[in-house]
């Protein structure tokens, strides 16, 4: 049954610093965070947020607004690791809640109906 309404759901991500294994080398300290919401990016007010871990975090963050299946380590695996060899620095992505948006409010792509796609079993023996 092809869906009938251009809606679809994303997660609203918090991104924090919640661990230092080690030394934190670059400029995040442990509670600094952002936040995702559809496209949009907000840090709090007078707190930045370096780029190179920010260029790794986002990587995962398209895949973690999404709804994935239990079993997925995307859905299960929280904490990501700084990019920097030398940081200690965990990062945790945590789903804040749940925000409908509109196909034809986020693309000039035309919007059509299409059927689900049926799953493909992979390393089946
Ligand atoms: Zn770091």
């Amino acid at each position: 049954m092809p869906e009938t309404s251009d809606e679809f759901t994303l997660y609203d991500l918090r991104v924090e610093v919640i661990d230092c294994r080690g030394k934190m080398v670059c400029n995040h300290a442990i509670g600094d965070y952002f936040e995702l919401s559809g496209e949009n990016l907000s840090l709090p007010a007078g707190q930045t947020f370096p780029i190179y871990p920010l260029a790794a975090l986002l990587t995962f963050l398209p895949a973690k607004q999404r709804k994935t299946h239990p079993n997925d380590w995307m859905t299960t695996d929280t904490d990501i690791a700084c990019p920097d060899p030398h940081c200690g620095a965990i990062f945790r992505i945590t789903r804040t809640g749940e925000r409908v948006f509109r196909h034809r409010d986020v693309t000039a792509v035309p919007w059509k109906p299409v059927k689900p796609v049926e799953p493909v079993k992979v390393n089946e023996s």
